[in-house]
């Protein structure tokens, strides 16, 4: 992870706010948002991740469950203003569709569907209250628009991210504010590395991608800086996969 320099780079001046920020693909986009210029509040459940996360780069943190919807809205409205949101925390329940309790279902879109809305209408709402442009990156997936066996709540949860990203990009895009997300393949987290521990799975899975191997959390991460970024300034309402040519190979 590269470390402060606040003041220089293409996100000077922007105050970010990343979800997840405690591990995988969220730590990695603070450390690089930060690299960029930006300050950055990091939001995540385990105070001992953001400890070690503030002491590494020095962001602002936030320790709350984003289960709890009004909790993680009352949170980030106390460290507004905010410029730059980042939804990416994310959870699976790995069940096949005859064993998905509606229980695990509705937990998976909590955090993955309804708290993303929900930090967005914080941030856009005083956004908009201020007059001031900003942009909303949702880390969803390529599970949005695929049937991955066992990811019956995930699928859902991302296949509605998507679509709620659309619906953000047509109605903030008149004030200013950009929505869009990144769909990555199997990326090398302690969420990914559970999810495809099985050999013979993660060989099937390599096996479609025509670049031969996974994501690594910097390749997300990057992508998320540039959407968030001016180089995206005519960027909205998309969908980019981040597979290795999985979707054409
Ligand atoms: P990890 O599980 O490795 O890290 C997720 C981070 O988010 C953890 O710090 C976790 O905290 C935090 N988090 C989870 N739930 C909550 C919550 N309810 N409230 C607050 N913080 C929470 O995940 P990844 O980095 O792999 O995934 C990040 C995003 O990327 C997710 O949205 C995921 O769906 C998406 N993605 C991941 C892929 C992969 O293969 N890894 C592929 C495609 C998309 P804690 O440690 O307490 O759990």
């Amino acid at each position: 992870m590269s470390a402060a320099r606040a003041g220089a780079g293409p996100l000077a001046g922007r105050r970010a706010l990343v979800t997840g920020a405690g591990k995988g693909i969220g730590r990695d986009t603070v450390g690089r948002l930060i690299a960029d210029g930006a300050a950055v509040v990091a939001l995540s459940r385990q105070a001992e991740d953001l400890g070690s996360l503030a002491e590494e780069c020095g962001c602002e943190t936030i320790a709350v469950d984003l289960e709890n919807l009004e909790a993680a809205a009352e949170a980030v409205a106390r460290v507004l203003p905010i410029d730059l949101l980042v939804n990416n925390a994310g959870i699976t329940a790995l069940h096949s569709v005859l064993e998905t309790t509606m229980t695990s279902f509705s937990r998976v879109l909590k955090v993955n569907t309804m708290a993303p809305l929900r930090l967005a209408q914080v941030v856009a709402g005083d956004l908009i209250r201020r007059g001031r442009p900003g942009a909303i990156v949702n880390v969803s997936s390529i599970s949005a628009s695929m049937g991955v066996e066992n990811h019956a709540a995930y699928c859902a949860s991302k296949g509605g991210m998507d679509a709620l990203t659309r619906v953000l990009a047509v109605e903030l895009g008149p004030h200013g504010i950009r929505a869009n997300t990144v769909n990555p393949v199997v990326t090398m987290t302690p969420m990914g590395r559970a999810a495809w521990a099985d050999p013979g799975k993660a060989a099937r899975m390599l096996g479609r991608i025509p670049l031969g191997r996974f994501c690594e959390p910097m390749n997300v991460s990057g992508v998320i800086a540039f959407l968030l970024g001016d180089d995206a300034a005519m960027i909205n309402g998309v969908s980019i996969d981040v597979d290795g040519g999985l979707r054409v190979g």
